[in-house]
């Protein structure tokens, strides 16, 4: 089976958009941070527009000039934290190299953080917290209890908080990275792959067991195309497997533009709080 992203995030976009009409006439606003030299960058922010705009939120791009330095972006972030029209603040990475990521990244107000990438934030990152969606929609809700799942890639954003995410719905984890010696050993037994390498070609088939199932992360351009970690066409037949494009991508833009509702709610309740 081809697990398609786009029913899933199309669902819950749907459900922002009603949570939103809820809010009668009231707008929650996201601001993104971009790096206009880095297309990638580009690309991605315009996807979170676009879906935002959909379900009626308000969204605004700050582009950074060239050469900006961190206290340069630690001064608008500071501006945002305090600005109660901002629902939610994105710093789209990479950032630019004049400036520090870790610095940057970790200054937006965790009550702002729709990424989910601080410690202490609302939420887990999205890219994880959508495959686990997703995995709900096509598995049921018990699917990953007692199942081997490899995630392979350690990252803060995808492979790290994946492996928290596979464990507290009680599969058996093994985290996998760049120094893992005979990865094949581990993937072969897998019931649950997550590859988030971005290598492309990098899961082939002699590396899955049959009816596995494959989540691929990975995000590649090879000849102008997108592409995503593994050898879909020979996988496609053996496994259930996400495609890329159309795969992972639309369900993290999806469990962002869901978050802005909700944290604009708690924004409501704590100043309802303040005031009383
Ligand atoms: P990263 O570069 O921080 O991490 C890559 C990981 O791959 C590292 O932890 C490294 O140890 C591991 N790795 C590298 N070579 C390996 C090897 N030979 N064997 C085993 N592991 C190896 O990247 P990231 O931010 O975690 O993103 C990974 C991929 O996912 C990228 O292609 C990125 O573009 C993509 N991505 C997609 C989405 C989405 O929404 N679809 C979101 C985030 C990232």
């Amino acid at each position: 089976m081809i697990l398609y992203g786009k029913p899933v995030a199309d669902a819950l976009l749907d459900n922002a958009a009603s949570k939103i009409d809820n809010l009668a006439g009231k707008t929650p606003k996201l601001v993104i941070i971009t790096n206009p030299n880095d297309p990638a960058s580009q690309v991605y922010a315009k996807n979170k527009i676009k879906a935002c705009v959909l379900c009626g939120i308000n969204v605004e791009t700050i582009a950074m000039p060239e050469n900006s330095t961190t206290q340069q972006y630690l001064n608008l972030l500071a501006k945002l934290n305090q600005d109660k029209k901002v629902t939610g603040i994105i710093v789209q990475l990479p950032i630019h190299k004049t400036a520090d990521e870790k610095i940057v990244s970790s200054a937006i107000n965790k009550e702002k953080d729709v990424d989910g990438f601080l410690k202490d934030s609302y939420f887990p990152p999205c890219t994880p917290a959508g495959i686990i969606h997703m995995l709900d929609f096509y598995k049921g809700k018990g699917f990953l209890a007692g199942k081997n799942a490899v995630v392979i890639g350690r990252s803060e954003i995808v492979g790290r908080p994946m492996a928290k995410l596979l464990l507290d719905r009680d599969a058996t984890v093994t985290i996998c990275h760049s120094k893992t010696e005979n990865l094949k050993d581990f993937t072969k037994h897998a019931d649950v792959i997550i590859s988030a390498v971005g290598k492309p070609n990098f899961l082939t088939s002699d590396m899955v067991k049959p009816n596995a199932c494959v989540i691929d992360v990975g995000i590649n351009r090879v000849n102008g195309k997108l592409v995503g970690d593994c050898d879909f066409e020979n996988l496609k037949d053996l496994c259930d497997i996400t495609p890329v494009p159309g795969g992972v991508g639309p369900m993290t833009v999806a469990t962002l533009v869901h978050r802005l509702p909700i944290l604009y709610q708690k924004q409501l309740q704590k100043e309802a709080e303040h005031e009383k």
